[in-house]
């Protein structure tokens, strides 16, 4: 059974959806993710759609990626078992970070066709898995905007997105 329902904690899709029409695909032998030999030394798993390595460069210790194997630029370009397989890469590295050097862990997706590729920002679909401690910058990062950033929802605001996503 696929499980879509992990979507529900990779970040934001909002922004991703009205940018959908700008994304510029790529060719695949300009794109590091499609030369699994460019990370070999840096793999965790793999499967038969993904692969799960260490991130460099990298935010915080244990901080890793699951990418799909075939060239993607947005997720809605995922097949269901692309999906699975991202899921099955993702769930063994989130419980061994949880179980050794983190209290907590985040998992990020984010697509931003606005800034260029370069060594950092990578258009190949990828999933952070990033430990969570307090006390590092990082989690004083994510917990200033997971909590200190949230506002209600307004009537507006909810009736408009609403019929954008429904
Ligand atoms: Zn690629």
């Amino acid at each position: 059974m696929v499980n879509h329902g992990i979507f529900l904690f990779y970040g934001c899709a909002c922004n991703f959806i009205p940018m959908a029409k700008y994304l510029i695909m790529m060719s695949s032998s300009e794109c590091n993710f499609c030369e699994p030999s460019s990370f070999s030394e840096r793999m965790i798993s793999s499967n038969e759609h993904a692969i799960s390595l260490l991130s460099s460069p990298r935010l915080v210790t244990g901080h890793s990626l699951v990418i799909p194997k075939r060239h993607s630029e947005s997720l809605d370009d995922l097949s269901s078992d692309e999906v699975q397989a991202i899921h099955e890469l993702i769930s063994p590295i989130y419980r061994r970070l949880l179980g050794t050097i983190a209290l907590g862990v985040d998992v990020w997706q984010k697509t931003r066709p606005s800034i260029d590729q370069d060594g950092v920002k990578m258009n190949h679909v990828h999933f952070h898995i990033l430990p969570s401690n307090p006390g590092e910058e990082a989690y004083t990062e994510a917990l200033r905007w997971s909590r200190d950033k949230f506002e209600p929802l307004s009537l507006n605001e909810q009736d408009a997105m609403l019929d954008i996503l429904t």
